[in-house]
């Protein structure tokens, strides 16, 4: 034995000692018989499975949660059959019927002719940094839909409304389908500002929304508020008929809401006004001008004296 060889055979000791106690785990397969020459003991801490229990390639394959089975096996065979190094999360299941996230990093000792001859690796525990990852896409998501959210109502607001009406526009086009458009607007809202205060303008905002909310038919209907007290309803595949029947609905689920108005008038309600367009967009139609008609006949509303649908542009 040369000095070498006894310096590693007395350190080897040491080796082991401490691939067993550091909190990777480390472990070797066979290529030729696909089974476990080693398996760091620290495995039985974290899984619940014994060291001794794992035998072969099959035993740890089975103790692979089953969404992630498939994916990890095949693209770990592939790397291997290929003799690259790589590395592999899944979750894998305990003894208790739970699961813990692995990062599984894998090293192919090959032969001389380049074939797999064994694999070793080491199993990491990256369950916490999986739960900040998913605590962050959380986060994420819910920031996301905050920045499509009106603060005070809770609405979509008016960015959302700028993606959506832009999507809805190109699908109405492709398919040659209708697609309507409401603009709503709160008649005398400065006058109910100046009589109630601005906060109780704000829950008059709040109630307004929540009225409107109910004319929704289903997913695609998008309730908007556009900015200040105007607020928007874009209604895919619908056409003028059922836009006008809608907007006449908005505007009586107000009334309905009874919200008195005494700024405008003692005994009086408060009312909206609104301007309807429908289109089935042709090709090279932009969106913009066809919002402006929805404007325009919001505008006309008001002029012919509020508390009414406008749905054409024709004069008085
Ligand atoms: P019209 O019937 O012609 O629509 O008259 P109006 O008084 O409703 O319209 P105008 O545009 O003159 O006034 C809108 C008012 O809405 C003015 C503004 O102070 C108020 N407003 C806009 N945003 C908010 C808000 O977030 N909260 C409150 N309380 N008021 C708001
Ligand atoms: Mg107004
Ligand atoms: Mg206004």
């Amino acid at each position: 034995m040369s000095v070498d060889d006894a310096l590693l055979c007395e350190d080897s000791g040491v080796y082991k000692t401490l691939l067993e106690s550091t909190r990777a785990i480390p472990w070797k397969i066979e290529w030729a018989t696909l089974r476990f020459a080693y398996i760091g003991p620290q495995i039985e801490a974290l899984l619940g499975w014994s060291a001794q229990s794992w035998l072969t390639v099959q035993d740890w394959a089975d103790r692979i949660h089953p969404e992630d089975r498939e994916r990890v096996f095949n693209f770990c065979v592939a790397q291997s059959q290929a003799g690259m190094d790589h590395e592999a999360d899944y979750r894998a299941l305990r003894k208790d019927g739970e699961f813990v996230w692995i990062r599984d990093v894998v090293h192919v000792v090959r032969h001389a002719d380049g074939t797999p001859e064994a694999l070793i690796g080491f199993m990491f525990d990256i369950s916490e940094r999986k739960r900040t990852e998913e605590r962050l896409l959380d986060m994420q998501r819910e920031l996301e839909e905050l920045s499509y959210k009106d603060g005070l109502t809770g609405v979509a607001n008016r960015r959302r409304f700028d993606v959506a009406m832009e999507t809805e526009w190109r699908n109405a086009q492709r398919l040659r389908r209708p697609v309507s458009l409401i603009v709503l607007d709160i008649d005398y809202f400065k006058q109910y500002n100046d009589h109630y205060g601005h906060l109780e303008g704000d829950e008059c905002l709040k109630r307004v929304a929540k009225a409107l909310e109910g004319v929704l038919r289903g997913p695609r209907d998008l309730l908007c508020r556009f900015g200040g007290e105007e607020f928007v309803l874009l209604l895919p595949d619908t056409d003028e008929g059922a836009a006008m029947a809608l907007a006449w609905r908005c505007l009586d689920l107000v009334d309905k809401a009874l919200i008195p108005h005494a700024g405008h008038g003692p005994g009086k309600r408060l009312t909206l006004s609104a301007g309807v367009n429908a289109a089935v967009p042709k090709e090279h139609d932009e969106v913009n001008p066809f919002i402006a008609v929805a404007d325009r006949r919001l505008y006309l509303a008001k002029e012919r004296g509020r508390a009414r649908v406008v749905t054409d542009d024709g004069v008085l």
